[in-house]
């Protein structure tokens, strides 16, 4: 097992005052963080850094653990002798960067290593600071589940997959059923927490590859990657179920939630407008015969 070293640069061999002016590895620190810097996406990031080092025959194979993903990346080879560096700058955790070796490391090496470390970890935070802001701007805070305009960018997105693949793409439109009520006799800070409890409980139904949107108010949308009517039926039974099941506990009060569901399956070639038109009328459909339902768009037998 490799032990881990930490790695900050305000406390690095990069740094340390009686270092000598810069000599052949501060030069090429200085070359491979101005390549750095131009990516934002921290796996390019990490990519670029590994290809340098391999590249340069410091390392056999390089491992990145990403402090916000559970996954790990490989560049290279996994080789016997490891080093490997928590990444640290001002509190803020980048993850972890494991070399591997064939040889042991000597510790003039590692110097060398840490000097090019320094090198990564500013482009690193920059790039998972800017994934983070890129995050948020597509989710919507109240519930945590995408906004409008990443159910825009991911439906094009899954209909040319779906185009291209050949796959099916199944389409969720729920509303919460007489949701102006729960806000006129319980208030609107009471209605905010049933829409946040409804998040979690249709979350809880979903598959890992299904991906959940905040359409509008009350209103949400589910997109089924390779999933036929069949399966966004069930998908849409188990989500009807979850919220009706059992009471939301509010502060002071307990509370009944019901939500009503249109589904449309996408057609080959059909525009994106008229896929949620066609769900939104399933949707209206199961309002009209009383709620708390599923109805799919066509009806079976039409
Ligand atoms: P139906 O069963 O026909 O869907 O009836 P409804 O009462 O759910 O539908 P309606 O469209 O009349 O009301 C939706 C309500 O959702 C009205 C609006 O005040 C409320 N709403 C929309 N966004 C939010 C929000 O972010 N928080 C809260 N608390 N209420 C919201
Ligand atoms: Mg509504
Ligand atoms: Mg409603």
């Amino acid at each position: 097992m490799a032990s881990i070293l930490q790695f900050d640069p305000a406390s690095s061999a990069a740094r340390r005052p009686e270092r000598p002016a810069p000599g052949p590895d501060a030069l090429r620190a200085l070359q491979l963080a101005s390549t750095l810097q131009v990516w934002l996406d921290p796996g390019r990031v990490i990519q670029r850094f590994a290809a340098d080092l391999l590249e340069h025959g410091e390392a056999d194979g390089i491992a990145y653990r990403d402090p916000e993903e559970d996954r790990t990346l490989l560049h290279g080879t996994r080789a016997a002798h490891r080093v490997a560096y928590r990444l640290v700058v001002d509190d803020e955790d980048l993850g972890e960067v494991t070399l591997m070796c064939r040889r042991r490391y000597e510790p003039a090496e590692l110097e060398g290593i840490e000097t090019l470390l320094a090198a990564l970890v500013y482009p690193l935070r920059n790039a998972l600071r800017f994934r983070r802001l890129e995050r948020c701007a597509r989710l919507d805070a109240l519930t945590g589940a995408g906004n409008r305009a990443a159910l825009d960018e991911e439906l094009r997105r899954q209909m040319d997959l779906a185009r291209r693949g050949g796959h099916s793409l199944g389409l969720l439109m729920l509303d919460l059923d007489h949701f102006k009520e729960i806000n006129d006799r319980l208030g609107h800070a009471a209605g905010d927490e049933v829409l946040r409890e409804c998040a979690a409980r249709i979350r809880g139904a979903m598959r890992r590859s299904d991906l959940l949107f905040r359409y509008g108010g009350e209103e949400f949308v589910i997109l089924l990657p390779d999933a036929g009517c069949e399966a966004a039926v069930a998908l849409a039974e188990r989500i009807r179920r979850a919220v009706s099941a059992r009471p939301f506990r509010l502060r002071e009060e307990t509370v009944r939630v019901t939500v009503s569901v249109g589904i449309a399956c996408h057609r080959p070639g059909e525009p994106q407008a008229a896929l949620l038109e066609r769900a939104d009328r399933a949707l209206y459909a199961a309002k009209r015969a009383g709620r708390n339902r599923v109805e799919v768009h066509p009806p079976a037998g039409a």
